[in-house]
């Protein structure tokens, strides 16, 4: 955000890339938008490093604003997560997920493991089970099909209250996934408490693979930790081969990344499911 002088002691806040939008017009349309449904999922596929096949898509949020065309998460979601409207908005994209991995289901595609973004405000919501089970229910969707990303600001929150609700979660049949590992508070203390599936290792650690040694080092120990926790690991934002081949050597299970594909539409995806061959 910028804060812009407007006159003497008048100050307005503007969103920086919404060409300089002031915050409450934004506000009241990130609203509207929620009545009217304006936000879609995008999918971006996870490929496994053994077999070289699709085995999960992540489903990132997009808001079809009227007059501004796709715009990014990156745009809306602090100011969602702010206005506490990332609560029903999470909602909503649960439910989109759900639907689709049932869909994906019934047409016999390869895959239909969807990982879905949890943030940390949705999650400490005191319905989030009982919402999490009615979206289940409504969707008739397999909670082994969908995998909740939480991020390590969890284990900052109430972490027994915490930690039993990832435990239902669990039980119920959900996969766990750490998002964005590495970038967090140290939550080493509370890793192996945690019911966890997958571990994410974050972007910013594979992008500078092949520049820094040192990131190089932090990546196999995050594999190596991860293999002794019994933990699987994906590496995010994979955009070269070269990293790939890194990745592979280590014994990293999955990558997420430009390399294969950018985020994509339901449509899109399907498709590459169908291919489902990575060169
Ligand atoms: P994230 O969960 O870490 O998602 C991965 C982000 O990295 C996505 O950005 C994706 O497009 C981008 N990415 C993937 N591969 C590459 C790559 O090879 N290179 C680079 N440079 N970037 C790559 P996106 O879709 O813009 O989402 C940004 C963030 O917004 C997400 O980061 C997540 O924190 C948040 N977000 C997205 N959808 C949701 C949602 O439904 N709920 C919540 N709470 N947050 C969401
Ligand atoms: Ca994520
Ligand atoms: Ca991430
Ligand atoms: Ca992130």
């Amino acid at each position: 955000y910028k804060v812009k002088e407007k006159g003497k002691n008048h100050f307005m806040i503007y969103r920086c890339s919404m060409s300089m939008e002031p915050m409450i017009e934004l506000e009241s349309s990130l609203r509207k938008g929620l009545e009217r449904d304006e936000f879609i999922l995008y999918y971006q596929p996870q490929i496994s490093l053994l077999t070289n096949e699709i085995v999960g898509v992540e489903a990132l949020v997009r808001w079809e604003r009227p007059g501004f065309g796709l715009v990014p998460p990156s745009e809306f979601i602090p100011l969602a997560e702010e206005m506490g409207l990332i609560v029903p908005i999470g909602e909503r994209v649960l439910l989109e997920a759900c639907k689709q991995s049932v869909s994906w289901r019934e047409k016999g595609l390869p895959v239909f493991r969807i990982a879905v973004n949890i943030s940390s405000l949705q999650f400490q919501q005191n319905d989030f089970i009982e919402t999490v089970s009615r979206i289940i229910k409504e969707t008739r969707a397999n909670p082994n099909d969908i995998e909740l990303e939480i991020t390590e600001s969890m284990a900052m929150g109430p972490i027994e209250k915490n930690l039993a609700k990832l435990s239902y979660l669990k039980k119920m049949g959900f996969l766990i996934a750490m998002d964005d590992f590495g970038t967090g508070y140290s939550s080493l203390h509370y890793l192996s408490q945690f019911p966890i599936d997958r571990l994410k290792i974050d972007r910013s650690f594979i992008s500078s693979l092949g520049k820094s040694e040192k990131d190089a080092a932090i990546v196999k120990l995050i594999v190596m930790m991860a293999k002794g926790l019994n933990f699987q690991v994906l590496a995010e934002g994979v955009e070269e081969e070269l990293q790939k081949e890194f990745l592979m050597d280590i014994g990293c299970d999955e990558f997420q990344g430009y390399l294969y594909s950018p985020p994509i539409s339901a449509d899109d995806c399907e498709k590459l499911m169908l291919a489902n061959a990575v060169p």
